[in-house]
């Protein structure tokens, strides 16, 4: 038995306003004037002078905004890089993510592209990335995803939807400012509320579970349960719960595993293109016979919110598009061994998922 040596953001810095700091934490990680930082942000904020005027840019530093309308791709992470050392004289300083999963994502993958030779499907799988990539920060502005803590960034490759999983993923800093997902939209904030809460319920219920994971999984589902069923907390608390739900959540999953629906809902992304939080509660809604007390709670959450989750977008698909979903999901074999046990080949069969899947 050999045990998981599982690297740990090494700086973060919470509160409300904490994101005005950023310019004197890069400052003093600045290689050269010829090396920028480089600041990619979800493109909602375009035009948004509330987060783009509190970046100071000197020199080649530069903003580039991005739309998270779709999940991250490989291809966009190459294109990514390429722009940025063409432009650049030398390599950047840094990347600075800002958004959600998605910028995270691509701000993870960029930064160990731009140290490593090749392109972003090359890395997709488990400690494949060779050398360190350059400093990199996390910025979130809508909270769920765990993404900020993770060592992994999951990208929609032409073959599959997997991450680059390894040791020099994690960000060297994080900025945890609440104050960031104040103008989040309901629907999204439920979302991706229910991403962390997800992986709650996958790593608890999870045969990989320990002490580790259990402690932080076990007060991250507290903390959802508070933020989505409890009626007395202030918006602010709540934003704030929700920011320590998702640290939570993730430091849960990073030393367990998800589950059923993640696998599930990867087959939705890769196929459909569904996006990651919408697609997790798509497939939840119909997971009672893996998760009972878990889907209960979540229909509870749902129904409090007032949120619909969209129904037949399976309907129409033909058998070879259901073989493809189904062929994306069954490949995930630590998350299946993670919800069912070593023997889960025996439990679960390509006809119990197509079911499923039918009634999406
Ligand atoms: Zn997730």
């Amino acid at each position: 038995m050999s045990y998981k040596n599982f690297p740990m953001v090494p700086r973060v810095i919470f509160g409300r306003g904490s994101f005005n700091q950023l310019n004197d934490i890069l400052a003093i990680k600045r290689l050269s004037i010829n090396a920028p930082f480089i600041f990619l942000i979800d493109d909602v904020f375009k035009g948004d002078p509330w987060i783009t005027s509190r970046i100071s840019l000197s020199y080649d530093d530069r903003i580039i905004f991005v739309s998270a309308k779709e999940e991250p791709k490989t291809s966009q992470v190459d294109n990514l890089v390429e722009d940025i050392i063409l432009k650049s004289k030398e390599r950047p300083s840094g990347i600075i993510g800002i958004g959600g999963g998605t910028l995270l994502d691509l701000a993870k993958a960029v930064s160990i592209l731009i140290t490593n030779d090749g392109i972003a499907e090359d890395y997709q799988g488990w400690d494949l990335v060779k050398n360190p990539a350059i400093y990199h920060v996390g910025i979130p502005t809508i909270s769920g995803t765990g993404s900020e803590v993770s060592r992994t960034t999951i990208l929609t490759g032409p073959e599959r939807k997997l991450g680059i999983n390894s040791d020099f993923t994690p960000f060297d800093q994080v900025v945890l400012d609440p104050e960031l997902t104040k103008d989040v939209e309901k629907d999204q904030w439920f979302y991706t509320g229910m991403d962390c809460y997800v992986h709650c319920i996958e790593s608890l219920q999870g045969t990989y579970l320990n002490a580790f994971s259990q402690s932080y999984g076990e007060k991250a589902l507290e903390l959802c349960k508070e933020i989505f069923l409890d009626d007395t907390l202030s918006k602010n608390d709540s934003a704030d719960k929700l920011m320590m739900a998702s640290w939570h959540g993730g430091m849960s999953i990073a030393y367990s595993q998800v589950g059923v629906a993640h696998a599930m809902s990867y087959g939705l992304s890769y196929l459909l293109g569904v996006k990651h939080g919408i697609g997790n509660c798509i497939v939840f809604e119909h997971l009672e016979d893996y998760y009972p007390e878990g889907v209960a709670m979540y229909k509870a959450m749902r129904k409090k919110h007032n949120i619909t989750i969209p129904e037949g977008i399976c309907a129409n698909l033909s058998d070879s598009e259901f073989e493809i979903m189904i062929d994306v999901a069954l490949g995930l074999e630590p998350l299946w061994e993670n919800a069912l046990g070593k023997n889960w080949k025996k439990t679960i069969t390509k006809q119990k998922l197509k079911a499923l899947y039918q009634k999406m």
